[in-house]
């Protein structure tokens, strides 16, 4: 185990209202929004991460502060000892985009098992409480539109994604029965596309793939005929409602869905994207990835009646955000950018 910012975190649960709160993935795109308003409300934070698709530099403004921990680990191994005894435990750890999880599928699914399993055993043992993030991808190709948490899903079990959809599926199991077995409080979020400041500029999204090429005067590389449908929401809203559920009570004792309802075409997408971004980048199609869902845009009235939460930044705001930190990491020259490829795009 190393802290990479030689704060030794306090061994007991600060007075009041303050928590210890473990996040697994912290150093990731979610997880780096999530420690950053976890410090913000006055938490100790402990940010453990492999570094696999999240980088140090995510977190390196939190570094400084006193409450905050990096922890270069594996969560395939049990979380270390050594680290103060949790009150919450944010379980983010895998990588999400699939050009990520396909790299090393047998990997992506231990993650979703031995490691969902490793951090269980942790909330076990400190009596901690646990949110676990899950996928609209456990929903497959979906049948049934929008996706409401009682939809079962159509999941190839042996395709490309299935080493994500499937272990993402399995570890609401486990997170279930462990949870009944061991009498522990745990959630589990159904995370609909998500995007904002510190995606990844190679991760392969959507969303990332066409501000980067827009920005480089690219072409956008839209997959099939573009007519496929996903729904993003704003990283800020997505850490409200993960903050949210992991307050809940015992009415968010199943799985919710978080996600924006407003629906688009990745060829509207493209389109809006060329023009905020004022880009001389024509477009160009690619073969679609195989089990790419047609559709996909989520049925959030559950997380409304229970939580009180729905997304309230519109598309173009967030856009707005997400193009302005691109512009500013690409002109730091933070990282050489190459065009991204597809996954798995068999035509
Ligand atoms: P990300 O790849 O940016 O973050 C994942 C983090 O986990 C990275 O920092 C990575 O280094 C770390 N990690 C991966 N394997 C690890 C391991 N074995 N041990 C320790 N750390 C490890 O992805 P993200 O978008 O921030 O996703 C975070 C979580 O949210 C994931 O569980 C993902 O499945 C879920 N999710 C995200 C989205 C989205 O749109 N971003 C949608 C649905 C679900
Ligand atoms: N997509 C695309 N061009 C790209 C990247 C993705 O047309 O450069 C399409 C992809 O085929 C899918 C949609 O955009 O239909 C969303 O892809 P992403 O990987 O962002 O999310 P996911 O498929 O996991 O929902």
């Amino acid at each position: 185990m190393r802290l990479r910012n030689g704060n030794s975190p306090t061994l007991a649960n600060p007075s009041g209202s303050m928590m210890t709160v473990l996040v697994t993935g912290g150093a990731g795109f979610l997880g780096s929004h999530l420690c950053e308003r976890l410090i913000g409300e006055g938490h100790e934070v402990v940010c453990l991460d492999n570094f696999d698709t999240g980088r140090s530099a995510n977190v390196e403004h939190l570094m400084a502060g006193p409450r905050f921990h990096l922890v270069a680990h594996d969560i395939l191994s049990p979380v270390p000892e050594g680290l103060p005894r949790f009150d919450r435990i944010y379980n983010l750890a895998c990588p999400a985009s699939p050009v990520h999880y396909q790299r090393d599928p047998v990997k992506t699914a231990l993650i979703c098992s031995q490691g969902t399993l490793n951090a269980l055993e942790r909330a076990r043992r400190d009596e901690a409480r646990l949110l676990h993030a899950s996928t609209s991808e456990i929903y497959g190709d979906p049948e049934l539109h929008p996706q409401p948490e009682h939809y079962r899903g159509n999941v190839n079990t042996v395709g490309p994604r299935s080493c994500y959809d499937e272990g993402k599926r399995f570890a609401e199991t486990l997170v279930t029965d462990f949870a009944r077995q061991a009498g522990l409080t745990a959630r589990i979020v159904r995370i609909f596309n998500t995007y904002g400041p510190r995606m990844q500029f190679d991760d392969g999204r959507v969303v990332s793939n066409f501000i980067v090429q827009a920005l480089q005067g690219a072409p956008l590389t839209i997959y099939g005929d573009g007519s496929q449908t996903r729904s993003f929401c704003y990283v800020d809203d997505l850490i409200e409602g993960l903050v949210r559920t992991m307050a809940s009570g015992a009415e968010v004792d199943r799985p919710v869905n978080l996600g924006n309802p407003e629906e688009y075409r990745v060829r509207d997408l493209a389109e809006r994207i060329v023009a905020m971004t004022g880009s001389s980048s024509t477009i160009v199609h690619m073969p679609l990835p195989v089990d790419d869902p047609r559709r996909r845009r989520p049925d959030i009235s559950r997380a409304t009646r229970l939580l009180g939460w729905r997304p309230v930044t519109p598309l173009a705001t967030g856009l707005e955000a997400t193009i302005e930190e691109f512009s500013t990491r690409l002109a730091q020259g933070r990282r050489p950018v190459r065009q991204p490829l597809p996954a798995m795009a068999y035509g």
